[in-house]
Parts: structure tokens; C-alpha cells; sequence
């Protein structure tokens, strides 16, 4: 901690965010939040952003769970940001999670009740809603550059860093925080040795368009189900009227993603037949859903993670660019959320730049770590075939008990 009379390493410098997602939006609100009077004179921040203000908040993506168990803990950072309640009233439905069979009976429901101060103990919300609300609650002294990509990063001998923009112009500051996402352009040029690996398995994902009513359980849960022939379908809300599902497979090398909005017609047409294909053992919602998808949105994806790696320098990376891991994790927003306000915390109150740096890996590395090992052992249990579904389904059981999800099973429930 830095004494009155000394000056805090940060001030007066001038700080990038590479990104301006879930992970960056973040860091910026917590650190204006946990600032006080602890730096005389505060860095600058800017951040700059390869997506327009439109794409931030435009209706298409994905929904996210935001946990509030053991150590998940985004719910409870989003309430030490003071935004919990402003996510919470655009949340969706469905809001704990739910291990079906394959005619999506519940076989586990983890509903835990929700620790102290919380209002509840985790919810669903759509990606680009709590985009959206992070930006809301941006500080002003914060400058956001819209549309305009960080090409690539050079640390220089002094130590401070340049960045080339897609717009063509430099920019060098004195710190630059790297929460570009998994594919990292900023990883790949100062960290080539960090990279993506597939972890064998492939996913078909899309969203419904608006419906009347969201079909039965989605109102109440979201959740997979176990096919019990190597498929898992995933079903969640995806807004406060559409849905989100995909279905997915073990392999052993990655095939031709496509994200959505790429494909033409005919591929669609294959891609949703294929989906029908490897959904036939599952009984509804699940083929409401795909017979209602919105075209555009239908995306193939090969899971990724990394193995999170330790900062030094003045380049931090944060969030996907630091810990990718799969959505099978469902936790990479939680990091990302937790990554910024406990970054945002350490370079506020530790007493040099090294210190805070080893801090901040010392907590996000370790919870990360964990997070993508759980996510491996979720992907066995839901691609899981014949009788060791069932026994899956019990260790499911004691890792929820274990990782701080307590279950429930139905009977328990009625
Ligand atoms: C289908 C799916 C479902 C998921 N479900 C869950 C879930 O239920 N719960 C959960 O916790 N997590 C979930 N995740 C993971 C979660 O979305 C990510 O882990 C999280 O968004 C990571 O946050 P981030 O800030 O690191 O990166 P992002 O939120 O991806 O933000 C990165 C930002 O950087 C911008 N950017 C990229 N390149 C550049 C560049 N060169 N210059 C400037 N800006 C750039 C991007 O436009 C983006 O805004 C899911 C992911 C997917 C794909």
C-alpha cells in the first residue's frame, strides 16, 4: 500500500484496455469504484473496441449464466460493482441449471439458495443485455473508442507500450490491459506459446426468433441433456422471449467452424438437418426449438480452451485472452467479471506494479484453472454413452456437492 507522501505507481500514467467486452467493462467500473482518493492524480483509461456501439447491443448472441456459488462469484462482484439489481430486472427467465435425460426429465437440479446479500443466487441474462448495462454504468472519465480493432502491440525499451489501431493511427500508454477475447490478436503477437487447443468436441448453436411463449421447462430452468448416444443438447432462454439450443459431439479434430450470419441457404438447410439428426433421440423442447430457429443465427463451433498463463510487464492480459475456456465451462463471464474488479483492486492498492500483477495471478489463475478442468469433466459426463451415463450422473452429483452447488433431485422438489 502506498504511504500519503508517496506517489501511487499509476499516477499521472495513461492506460489502454485492449476490448471493450464483459471482462474490460468491468475492470474500468471497478477501478473508478475502488479509486476513493487512493491515487492523487488517476490514470487516464481508454479503451478501444474492434465491434460498432450498435453490434454491443444488438439483439443477436448468446444468453450467460452469472453465478453466485462458491466460486463462481459473479453475482457477487456485478453487487460490489452496484449493478446487480440493474442486471437482474433485464434478466431472463430460467435462471437455475438443470441436468436432464434425454426425454428432459431432471435427473440433477442444482438450485442452491442464495448466499447472504444476495437476491438470488445466480441468473440468466442475454449476453448483449449485460454488455449493455456495463457500458450504462461506464465512468465518464473513461474515453470508449468505438470501432476501431488494436492490430498489435509492441513493448518498448522504457517500458511503455505501442499499439497499432486499425484506423492506422499509434497510440502509446503506459500500461495496456489486454481483454480482447479468446482469439487474442494481442496474445498472438507479444504470447505466440499461449494457444487455443481444441478439446474434442463440436457444437451446432442457434436461437430461436421471438416466440409467444417459451416452451416448458425454460421459463423455470435451463440446462443439458444427455443423449446417451454421445449427443448432448444444451436449451436455455436466450432472451426474455426467444431460446437458445445447441447440440453437440465428441471428435477428434476439429471441423469447418462457421459463425453466424456466414452461411448461405443450402448450408443452413444441411446444417439444421444434421442438427435434426443428431437430436432424434431427444424429446421436446428441443425440436421446437431447431424447427423455430432464427436463421441467422445458426453457428458451428469447435471447443477451445487455454492453459491460463502468469502476466509480467506492463502488459496484463485479462478475461478469454488470459483463461479461454469453453462455454461447456459456463463460467467464462464469472472470470471475466472477477478478473476486473480483482485486477482493478491489486493495481489500486498494492505497492508497485509487480506486486499487483502477482496478486492478480495469484486469484484469477487458480479459479480459472479450476473452472476449465470442471468444464472438461462436464463434457465426459454429457457426451457420455450407455451405462456410464448413470454412473456420470452420480459424480455429477458429488462434484455439485462439491464445487458448492448443492442438488436437489426431483422428488425432493414436489
Ligand atoms: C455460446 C457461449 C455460451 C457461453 N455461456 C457462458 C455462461 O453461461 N456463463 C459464463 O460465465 N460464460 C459463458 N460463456 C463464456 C463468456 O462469454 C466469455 O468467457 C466471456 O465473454 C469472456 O469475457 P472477455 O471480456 O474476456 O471477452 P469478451 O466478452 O469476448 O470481450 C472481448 C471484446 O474484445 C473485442 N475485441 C476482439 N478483438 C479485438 C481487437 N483486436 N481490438 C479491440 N477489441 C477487440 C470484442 O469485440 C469483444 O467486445 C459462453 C460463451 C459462448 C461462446
Amino acid at each position: 500500500m502506498n504511504s500519503a507522501s508517496e506517489q501511487h505507481f499509476l499516477a499521472g500514467k495513461h492506460i489502454i484496455v485492449a476490448g471493450g467486452g464483459i471482462g474490460a467493462l468491468s475492470f474500468c467500473i471497478a477501478f473508478h469504484r475502488l479509486l476513493d482518493d487512493k491515487i492523487q492524480l488517476p490514470p487516464s483509461i481508454t479503451i478501444y473496441e474492434r465491434d460498432t456501439a450498435i453490434d454491443a447491443v444488438g439483439r443477436e448472441g448468446y444468453s450467460l449464466s452469472i453465478r453466485g456459488d462458491a466460486f463462481s462469484g459473479g453475482m457477487q462482484t456485478l453487487q460490489k460493482l452496484g449493478i446487480l439489481d440493474e442486471m437482474i430486472a433485464v434478466s431472463n427467465p430460467g435462471d437455475y441449471f438443470t441436468l436432464f435425460d434425454k426425454d428432459f426429465s431432471p435427473l440433477v437440479q442444482f438450485r442452491t439458495p442464495p448466499v447472504e446479500g444476495l437476491p438470488q443466487s445466480s441468473m440468466r441474462i442475454a449476453r448483449s443485455k449485460l454488455r449493455e448495462v456495463l457500458i450504462k454504468n461506464l465512468p465518464p472519465s473513461v474515453i470508449m473508442n468505438w470501432g476501431n480493432a488494436v492490430k498489435s502491440a509492441h513493448e518498448l525499451d522504457n517500458g511503455q507500450i505501442s499499439i497499432d489501431l486499425a484506423d492506422g493511427s499509434q497510440e502509446i500508454c503506459d500500461l495496456l490491459i489486454v481483454a480482447d477475447g479468446s482469439n487474442s490478436v494481442i496474445r498472438r503477437a507479444l504470447r505466440p506459446e499461449h494457444t487455443l487447443n481444441f478439446i474434442g468436441v463440436t457444437s451446432i448453436l442457434a436461437r430461436t426468433h421471438a416466440l409467444d411463449k417459451l416452451p416448458a421447462p425454460l421459463e423455470q430452468t435451463y440446462g443439458g441433456a444427455i443423449g446417451g448416444d454421445g449427443h448432448f443438447a444444451f436449451v436455455a432462454s436466450s432472451d426474455q422471449t426467444s431460446a437458445l439450443w445447441s447440440v453437440s459431439y465428441l471428435c477428434d479434430t476439429p471441423r469447418e467452424a462457421k459463425s453466424a450470419g456466414t452461411m448461405n441457404d443450402d448450408e443452413i438447410d444441411a446444417v439444421l438437418a444434421e442438427a435434426r439428426e443428431r437430436t432424434k433421440v431427444f424429446s421436446e423442447p428441443i425440436h421446437t426449438l431447431v424447427n423455430e430457429t432464427l436463421r441467422s443465427s445458426v453457428t458451428i463451433f469447435n471447443a477451445k480452451d487455454i492453459v491460463p498463463f502468469r502476466n509480467h510487464g506492463s502488459v496484463i492480459f485479462i478475461g478469454d485472452a488470459q483463461h479461454a475456456m469453453s462455454p461447456f465451462a459456463g463460467n467464462g463471464a464469472n472470470m471475466a467479471i472477477m478478473d476486473g474488479y480483482q485486477l482493478a483492486d491489486q493495481l489500486i492498492h498494492a505497492k508497485d506494479l509487480n506486486t499487483a500483477v502477482r496478486l492478480y495471478d495469484d486469484l484469477s489463475i487458480p479459479r480459472s484453472k479450476r473452472a476449465i478442468d470442471i468444464s472438461h469433466r462436464s463434457i465426459t459426463i454429457g457426451h457420455s454413452q450407455g451405462l456410464w451415463k448413470y454412473m456420470w450422473v452420480g459424480i455429477a452429483r458429488i462434484l455439485g456437492w462439491y464445487f458448492g452447488l448443492s442438488y436437489r433431485d426431483e422428488q425432493e422438489l414436489n
